[in-house]
C-alpha cells in the first residue's frame, strides 16, 4: 500500500532509462566539457521553438544576464520588469549596474500587463527615463500578450527579451515560446523544477545573427577566434590564435548536461499533455472549493510549469497561509510563487515599498501553488484534492 504520508513536491523532473543512457554515454565520450552535444543541443532547441540560433549556458540566470550585456545595457540605463517573477529576471538588470523597475500584472493571467506598460512607458517619455531593456515573464508557461508588447517594443525603442523559464513548449497565436516573433531574445531555465531539465542549464534563443554571436563570445570570456571579428591580423597557424575582444564569463553548459537536455527535449510533449491532463483534473475537482482558479487564455497554449489558485478572501474566512501549513502538515508540499521582487530587502534598499504594484501584491496574499508534475498518479492528486476539501472544511 502507498504510504498516505509520503511527500508530494510541487514539482520534480522526471528522468527515465533512456536519459540516464544519453549522460553515460556522453561522460565516455571525448567531450565533457561545452563540445558536440552542447551544439546538437542548441540545433535542438532552435528547431523545437523555430527560433535562428540557440545558446545554450550554465542556467537561466546567466541567460538573462547575458541577454541584457547582447542588449548593451548598462549603467545609467533602466530595465523594466513584472514584480511576479523569481528575483532573477530582475537580477541580470543590476548585474549590468542598470536601474530596474516593474511593471505591474494583469489580475487575471499574474502577467505584466500590456495596459500597464504603455502607460508607464507614456509617463516614461515625458520624463526622459525610458527603459532600454523589458523582461517580460510568462508566469506559469502562459505566454504574455506579445503582439501588444512588441508593438510598444518597435514604438518606443526597448529590447524585449522574454523570460520563458516556465514557458517551454508554450505557443502564443500560433507562433511557439522561444520563436522570437514578437521579441529580440528568450530566455529559457533547465532547472529540475521546470518543464525539462538539464539539472542546472539555461539558453537564449534568437533570430538575430549579431545577437547570437555576441552572446556565444560573452558565454565564454568574450574571446572569438573568427579573423573578420580580430582586432589584429591572426598570429601563428590556425588554431593557436585568438583574441579576447569583450569582457565576458565561463558560463558554457557542459556536453553531460546537453546529452541530458537533448534526450529530455523528446520527452516534451508528453510531459505537457500530462500536466494539461492534471490541471484539467484540477479544475474539474476544485470547482466547489472557495478559490480562485487559473485561467488558460484561448489563443494561447500553457506549458503549464505551475498550477496557482488564489484563496478567495470573499467566500472563505480561512487564510491563504492556513491552508498552507495544513497542507504541509499532510505533507504537501504546496508552495508560494512570487513574492513581489520589489519588496525583497535589497529591492527596499533601493527605495520600492509596499503599494507600489497592487495587482502583484494583492494577487500573493493569496496565491497557492499545487503540485503539478508530469509523474504524479490520479491518486496523489486526489489526495491532495481531499486535503484541501478537509483545510477548507
Ligand atoms: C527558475 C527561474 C529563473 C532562474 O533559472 P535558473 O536556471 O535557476 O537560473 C529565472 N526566471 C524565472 C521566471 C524562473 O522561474
Amino acid at each position: 500500500m502507498k504510504d498516505p504520508f509520503e511527500k508530494i513536491p510541487y514539482g520534480r523532473q522526471y528522468i527515465d532509462e533512456a536519459d540516464e543512457r544519453a549522460v553515460l554515454e556522453t561522460l565516455r565520450s571525448d567531450f565533457l566539457t561545452q563540445g558536440p552535444a552542447v551544439e546538437r543541443f542548441e540545433r535542438a532547441l532552435a528547431d523545437f521553438t523555430d527560433a535562428t540560433y540557440a545558446t545554450a549556458v550554465s542556467n537561466a540566470t546567466a541567460a538573462l544576464h547575458l541577454a541584457c550585456l547582447a542588449a548593451d545595457l548598462g549603467p545609467g540605463d533602466v530595465l523594466w520588469t513584472s514584480p511576479n517573477t523569481f528575483v532573477a529576471s530582475a537580477n541580470c538588470g543590476r548585474y549590468c549596474g542598470a536601474t530596474v523597475d516593474f511593471v505591474d500584472v494583469d489580475p487575471v493571467t499574474y502577467n505584466l500587463r500590456a495596459e500597464s506598460l504603455r502607460e508607464k512607458l507614456v509617463e516614461a517619455r515625458r520624463t526622459g527615463r525610458l527603459p532600454k531593456v523589458v523582461v517580460v515573464v510568462h508566469f506559469s508557461g502562459q505566454s504574455c500578450d506579445m503582439k501588444e508588447i512588441g508593438a510598444l517594443a518597435l514604438e518606443y525603442g526597448f529590447t524585449l527579451i522574454e523570460d520563458a523559464s516556465h514557458a517551454i513548449g508554450g505557443s502564443y497565436q500560433g507562433s511557439k515560446v522561444g520563436s522570437c516573433a514578437y521579441s529580440d531574445m528568450t530566455v529559457f531555465s533547465f532547472h529540475p523544477v521546470k518543464i525539462v531539465t538539464t539539472c542546472e542549464g539555461g539558453a537564449i534563443t534568437t533570430r538575430s545573427k549579431e545577437l547570437h554571436s555576441r552572446l556565444a563570445r560573452l558565454r565564454s570570456h568574450g574571446i572569438t577566434r573568427s579573423p573578420e571579428l580580430m582586432r589584429r591580423k591572426p598570429e601563428g597557424p590556425a588554431g593557436w590564435y585568438y583574441e579576447q575582444i569583450d569582457l565576458g564569463f565561463n558560463y558554457r553548459l557542459s556536453d553531460l548536461h546537453a546529452a541530458l537536455g537533448i534526450s529530455q527535449l523528446g520527452k516534451i510533449e508528453l510531459f505537457i499533455e500530462r500536466r494539461h491532463a492534471l490541471a484539467d483534473r484540477y479544475d474539474r475537482l476544485l470547482g466547489e472549493l472557495p478559490l480562485i482558479l487559473p485561467r488558460r487564455i484561448e489563443d494561447r497554449r500553457s506549458s503549464l510549469h505551475l498550477y496557482v489558485v488564489q484563496v478567495d478572501p470573499d467566500r472563505t474566512r480561512r487564510t491563504r497561509a492556513e491552508i498552507y501549513e495544513r497542507m504541509r502538515a499532510a505533507s504537501i508540499e504546496v508552495n508560494v510563487h512570487y513574492i513581489p521582487v520589489h519588496t525583497q530587502p535589497y529591492y527596499r534598499d533601493l527605495g520600492f515599498r509596499d503599494g507600489q504594484f497592487p495587482v502583484a501584491e494583492t494577487y500573493y496574499s493569496r496565491a497557492l501553488t499545487l503540485p503539478l508534475f508530469y509523474s504524479m498518479s490520479d491518486s496523489d492528486q486526489d489526495r491532495v484534492v481531499s486535503t484541501l476539501r478537509s483545510a477548507f472544511a
